[in-house]
């Protein structure tokens, strides 16, 4: 495990068409971060390509992330995921097994026709990691200004030392607070780190 202050920046719901601005910004400052990705996007191919050329992880958030779709019941949810799972091995030749929930492991979005409990277990038995956060943005939330993404991120690293951030690629006020909060990550001493199978969750 890395010593020191860490942050793990976490990217769902795309990639998408602000992601070719991220990944400038990321280069920049030599962050590396981790992508949650999901297979509905224009531009999946080659911006998957970019993503693991610049040596960020990439993880599985379902093709579909609908809902009552991926948790109408532990088959669906797993046939999706092993689908995102291929098509990220297609396009990038890497087989990952870090993955996201949409909504996370405890969300009550299935209406308990899915028993998440017992899918999160049945996925970790399957050999996978699955990351939830503890610094929420809002992006997909209230926060609808790059200053409020910001304010909600910085405010949240102050209470962690290793935090794991969510944001939202396909938010462009989101991806925009991008290069703010790695500053203020930097100056307060924090290292950005792409998420590992044992990194902690
Ligand atoms: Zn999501």
């Amino acid at each position: 495990q890395p010593s020191g202050k860490v942050i793990y920046l976490t990217f769902d719901d795309g990639p998408g068409v602000y992601t070719d601005e991220l990944l400038a910004v990321l280069e920049k400052y030599n962050a590396k971060v981790t992508f949650f990705a999901v297979g509905t996007n224009t531009n999946l191919e080659r911006n998957l390509k970019a993503i693991a050329a610049a040596g960020h992880s990439i993880g599985i958030h379902t093709v579909t992330h609908e809902y009552a779709e991926i948790y109408a019941n532990k088959d669906a949810f797993l046939k999706d995921m092993y689908d995102m799972q291929a098509l990220i091995q297609k396009h990038t030749g890497i087989t990952t097994t870090l993955m996201r929930f949409p909504g996370g492991s405890s969300n009550r979005l299935s209406d308990n026709k899915c028993d998440m409990k017992q899918l999160v277990r049945t996925v970790t038995d399957l050999g996978f990691q699955y990351f939830d956060w503890n610094v929420d943005s809002d992006d997909a939330g209230q926060a609808r200004k790059k200053d409020t993404v910001l304010e909600n991120v910085t405010e949240g690293l102050s209470w962690h030392s290793t935090a794991i951030v969510l944001q939202h690629d396909i938010q462009p006020f989101s991806v925009e607070a991008v290069e703010e909060i790695i500053v203020w990550g930097l100056e307060n001493g924090f290292t950005f780190l792409p998420l590992q199978p044992d990194s902690p969750n």
